[in-house]
């Protein structure tokens, strides 16, 4: 994905969650201070999970690829082979779970199976 797709999607996605913000406050008329935040931490860690997800996948594939970081076994020091992009699931600070898809390495010594740094 490029940078600028990436921030359209983000554009996007931020617009519809102000809506809905919006709209939940119209149907919501009488919330307290503290159902207001939760729901709009519920809202926005939608596209704080997004981001997360579209930047560490952005990051961490163009170091991969240009060879910028040396992708080795950390028990054997061994250059890993790259075996093909795998799914990743990591749980984020607003408990959410960001699927990111990266590229995944095994170690040809010991067969460790790694996915490199971020
Ligand atoms: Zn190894």
């Amino acid at each position: 994905m490029k940078r600028d797709e990436v921030q359209v999607n983000w554009t996007g996605l931020s617009e519809e969650i102000m809506q809905g913000i919006g709209e939940w406050r119209e149907q919501h008329p009488r919330a307290t201070f503290r159902e207001i935040e939760a729901e709009i931490d519920k809202r926005m860690s939608e596209l704080r999970a997004k981001m997360i997800s579209d930047t560490a996948m952005a990051s961490g594939q163009a170091e991969w690829e240009t060879g910028a970081i040396g992708v080795v076994c950390p028990k054997c020091g061994e250059k890993l082979e790259k075996k093909g992009k795998k799914k990743r699931k990591l749980a984020t600070q607003g408990g959410r779970e960001v699927e990111l898809i990266r590229e995944y390495g095994v170690c040809p010594q010991c067969g460790q199976g790694i996915f490199p740094p971020g």
